[in-house]
């Protein structure tokens, strides 16, 4: 006894130790979690050294909004969380942005941001950077945690990731207090604290009379439509898909960042007649597609005066009856629902009427033949046509290669020009049709998958997150950057009657872009034609060296808003 009170503060001495900073880091790792996108500063500059040091890998980029993007479309790429590392107040915000997008893309993303003394924001007493972030982000995103006490990282972690990747994905805001990152605590206590996620996301077996049901009015249908959306892309049951669009049939459309998941060039591929399905369609069947502003809501002049039904896989119950009615809902996940679907088809299964698919072969086919020629066009200054032309054939040689793609009449047009092939290859501006995607995406995407990455850019659309072209050059990542240069948002050609500054829409004439890059000793190419496009895009997807080609468009090239110009709204006024 007495010897035992003797040696007591030996061993406390000796007590292995943990702290804050290191469970977060050991939390993640026990997740699969090693990759964090974010920008450093007070109070995660240490976390961050630490996490490179413990082996996570931890990006930096210039701006918290761009590896927020990052994270999101990592986590597309990966079914895990993507991680976005922010500072307090202004950077969390920044990081806000993607958080939103990405709950609103369903994608799964922790946007983990450091905080001030509760204390002090609570009492609003004007800490640095002060801001009470768990309020505000509770209404972006699907799920947000606060944690106070070293003890409770490893649920916190868990709570998160759970919410990020189960049912429908979203984006999850972790709340982490300064003070946190140095709490003590004993080391073994600290690992028994931490929670190994099993099974994040559960599958979602839909239930057999839904299948019974789907299948029902699939087979009654005279002209059926099959829409494939980004959840089906994001679901990872490629072979599965594949499997039940071959064995049905039915023509298929590819929402955008579906575009590959069967390729674009497949025979029932219906991409080239988009208008005539939606509206002479009879059955539409939704498969991890919403019917919102993209498919016209379900209703009015895109879809045509003919009825329709609706029947819709989707893991998320509310999604149902969102727009019209879905006379066959299947709600679960889409690799168990499809493949469901595909058990219960008979071998026999019917084939849609022939006169249905013959019709929409010879639509596509017209259309196909008729943009043709503008492809192959080598007009100097380039149009959209002769340029995207260029880099259609690239994609099509090189099919592993990844595409960003934003902007206005570069994203609509590149979008309905250049084929896909495989799944997830083409990443986008996503639910809100939003601009700044580009680098962050670019930078995720050569990060996660280690393929090459060819980003489409307008010029307007570049320049929410062009700064990371330093990212880029930094990591050394093989990514090349086509800018739609234009000179300005739709078109360069705008002139401001009314005074001597420029109009609002247009930029500086003849800017060179592809000196951004070589600032920071990557490669620019300046191309007039689509000869020399083609050069010096192969040329950098050969080398894998960071490239941005300045791609110099006919100002006059472009139309108002892309193909969304009217969504503007017009004034009921005269024009003087
Ligand atoms: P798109 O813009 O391509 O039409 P959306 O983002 O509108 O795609 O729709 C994607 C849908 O996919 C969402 O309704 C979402 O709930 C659903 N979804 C996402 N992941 C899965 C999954 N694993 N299983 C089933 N549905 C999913
Ligand atoms: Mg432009």
């Amino acid at each position: 006894m007495a010897e035992a009170a003797v040696k007591q503060p030996e061993a406390a001495a000796e007590q292995e130790l943990t702290d804050g900073f290191h469970l977060i880091i050991d939390a993640l790792k026990l997740n699969g979690l090693t990759t964090i996108y974010g920008v450093p500063g007070i109070p995660i500059t240490d976390f961050g050294r630490m996490a490179q040091a413990e082996g996570l890998r931890v990006l930096s980029f210039r701006h918290e909004q761009n590896a927020g993007y990052a994270a999101a479309i990592a986590g597309f790429l990966t079914k895990k969380p993507g991680i976005c590392l922010t500072v307090s107040a202004p950077g969390f915000l920044n990081g806000l942005t993607a958080l939103a997008h990405a709950t609103t893309n369903c994608y799964p993303m922790i946007l983990i941001s450091g905080s001030s003394e509760r204390e002090v924001v609570d009492l609003q007493q004007g800490d640095y950077e002060e801001m009470d972030q768990l309020a505000v982000a509770k209404t972006m995103c699907k799920a947000a945690y606060r944690v106070l006490h070293a003890a409770d990282i490893g649920i916190g972690v868990a709570r998160a990731i759970r919410s990020a990747v189960s049912g429908r994905p979203g984006g999850v805001y972790l709340d982490l207090p300064a003070k946190l990152f140095g709490q003590v605590m004993d080391a073994e206590k600290g690992r028994k604290s931490l929670v190994k996620v099993i099974d994040a996301a559960p599958a979602q077996i839909p239930a057999p009379a839904s299948i019974k049901r789907a299948l029902d009015v699939l087979k009654s249908a005279k002209k059926p439509l099959i829409i494939l959306g980004k959840g089906a892309a994001y679901a990872q049951a490629d072979e599965a898909v594949k499997a039940f669009v071959e064995k049905s049939g039915v023509p298929f459309l590819p929402m955008s960042m579906a575009k590959g998941l069967l390729p674009d060039t497949h025979p029932q591929c219906a991409g080239a007649a988009r208008s005539t399905v939606l509206k002479d369609s009879d059955v539409v069947m939704l498969i991890g597609a919403r019917l919102n502003w993209l498919l016209s809501h379900g209703k009015g002049k895109t879809w045509g005066d003919a009825p329709k039904k609706f029947i819709q896989v989707d893991i998320e119950p509310k999604e149902m009856d969102s727009n019209v009615e879905i006379v066959a809902p299947v709600v679960g996940d889409i690799g168990s629902c499809v493949q469901a679907l595909l058990d219960g088809m008979d071998a026999k299964w019917p084939a849609p009427p022939a006169e249905w698919t013959a019709a929409v072969k010879t639509k596509r086919d017209e259309n196909v033949a008729k943009m043709a020629p503008r492809l192959r066009n080598n007009n100097v200054p380039m149009d959209y046509h002769g340029a995207l032309g260029v880099l259609r054939s690239i994609i099509a040689e090189r099919p592993d290669a990844i595409l960003v793609n934003e902007g206005a009449n570069t994203l609509d047009l590149a979008r309905g020009i250049i084929d896909m092939y495989k799944p997830r290859k083409r990443l986008d501006v996503g639910t809100w049709g939003i601009m700044g995607i580009g680098m962050g995406q670019a930078i995720a995407a050569a990060v996660e998958t280690g393929k090459p990455v060819l980003a489409v850019e307008g010029d307007s659309a570049f320049g929410f997150s062009g700064m990371e072209v330093e990212t880029i050059c930094r990591y050394n990542l093989p990514v090349c950057i086509v800018i739609f240069n234009n000179d300005g948002i739709y078109r360069g050609t705008d002139v401001n009657k009314a005074g001597s500054d420029p109009a609002t829409t247009v930029f500086v004439k003849g800017a060179r872009y592809d000196k951004m890059m070589e600032a920071f000793g990557g490669v620019g190419v300046n191309a007039t034609s689509p000869d020399e496009l083609k050069r010096a895009v192969n040329a950098a997807m050969d080398s894998g060296k960071p490239t941005l080609i300045n791609a110099v468009i006919d100002p006059a090239a472009g139309s108002e808003s892309g193909r969304i110009g009217n969504l503007n709204p017009q004034s009921a006024l005269k024009k003087k």
